[in-house]
């Protein structure tokens, strides 16, 4: 069986010192806001090139924080509206809306699957506060077009950078592009904790500053409360290991990056469209999602050949029970609602064999 994803056998490769690690913080007797945790922050910063980060308790909250953080430095109040992409992940609404924000869904580009920022502009209206790009399955999603569009509306650029630590636009690092960027350590992103993780990066200090009191009941000194915050905070177990792992990430991005260029130097069938990225850009290759109509018997002549694939994502936001508040329709977002058809995820990951990756491109070439 050639599995989707293997964390068992990624997170082997750094047995040792994961044990090390997680031997020093248990006999530490401090578990959380300590060492480890600052460690981690200045690691990112490092990696990131510069800025600010802050370590919380997963993605999701990182986004959420961050949004929260921009209401109470007074930039957006609640029903502004912020736009985002159709086809993104639940977690990128979900952070608005609990914001009691108001999404603004805009198609992507069905070549890239990166919101199409030609549509954006006629979206926006005088309560639009910031536009939150994602870098889907670990491809930027940047232009001057919307660097410009953001200056002129005054808008803030909040990455969903969940998918693509290590990807780069123009040589700069995909987090560091906009004013503020959310970051998952899940264990199955490209940098994986051993549980839930996420951070924030900003350049903004004062953004920094707040978001940190925030994710901490909304205090910067022990009881005294300036906001009501929320309790997200990063595990110090998890930001050892994250130091650990952060060390390999160009190396295993590098090996993701040779293997989405065998797939496409050599996956050659008419009937399968494979996914493209720009000269100036570096893709992390979070997935690997090529589009084909024929999904479902695909998805099941590679399972009946022991390949396991995977579907991002099925059912996009706005088609889900949980947004039925927001009253849109089937056709409503044609592009989106047809990637989510017709979608499907090879296996892509640094554990791979070059055998494993020549079955697969064996396999998609004989349909
Ligand atoms: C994973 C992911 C998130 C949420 O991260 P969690 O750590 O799971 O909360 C947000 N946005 C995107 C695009 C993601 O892929």
């Amino acid at each position: 069986m050639i599995k989707f994803l293997d964390l068992q056998k990624i997170n082997n490769k750094y047995e040792a010192e994961l044990k090390q690690v997680a031997s020093e913080v248990i006999d530490s007797g401090w578990y959380l806001l300590g060492d480890r945790v600052n460690d981690f922050e200045k690691d990112l910063v490092a990696y990131q090139e510069g800025g600010f980060a802050i370590a919380v308790a997963n993605g999701l909250d990182a986004l959420r924080l961050i949004l929260k953080g921009y209401i109470e430095l007074g930039y957006m109040k609640e029903g502004d509206e912020i736009i985002v992409p159709a086809n993104t992940y639940i977690a990128s609404l979900l952070a608005i809306t609990d914001n009691r924000l108001k999404p603004v869904l805009v198609e992507p580009d069905p070549e890239t699957y990166n919101l199409d920022i030609s549509r954006i502009e006629s979206r926006i209206t005088s309560k639009t506060k910031a536009i939150m790009v994602v870098h889907l399955y670990g491809k930027v999603c940047w232009s001057d077009d919307l660097k410009r569009l953001a200056e002129k509306h005054n808008l803030k650029i909040i990455e969903d950078n969940a998918q693509a630590i290590g990807a780069r636009w123009n040589g700069i690092r995909s987090g560091n592009l906009g004013d503020a960027a959310g970051f998952s350590f899940y264990p199955g992103k490209n940098l994986g904790a051993l549980g839930d993780s996420g951070a924030i990066t900003t350049k903004d200090e004062n953004l920094a500053k707040i978001i940190r009191a925030l994710a901490n009941y909304g205090s910067a000194q022990k009881y005294v409360n300036q906001y009501q915050g929320l309790n997200s905070r990063m595990d110090e177990i998890q930001a050892a290991f994250l130091s650990v792992k952060l060390k390999y990430i160009d190396e295993e991005n590098h090996r993701r990056q040779e293997i989405a260029n065998y797939y496409l130097a050599n996956i050659k069938n008419d009937k399968i469209v494979l996914p493209q990225f720009g000269q100036n850009e570096e893709h992390v290759w979070h997935l690997f999602v090529i589009s084909v109509q024929d999904r479902a018997n695909v998805q099941s002549y590679l399972s009946d050949n022991r390949v396991q694939s995977l579907i991002h994502y099925p059912i996009p936001p706005h088609l889900q029970e949980a947004y039925s508040s927001l009253v849109y329709r089937v056709g409503d977002f044609p592009i989106t609602e047809n990637m989510a058809e017709t979608c499907l995820s090879l296996p892509l990951w640094p554990g791979m064999t070059k055998q494993d990756i020549n079955t697969i491109v064996q396999l998609l070439n004989r349909i």
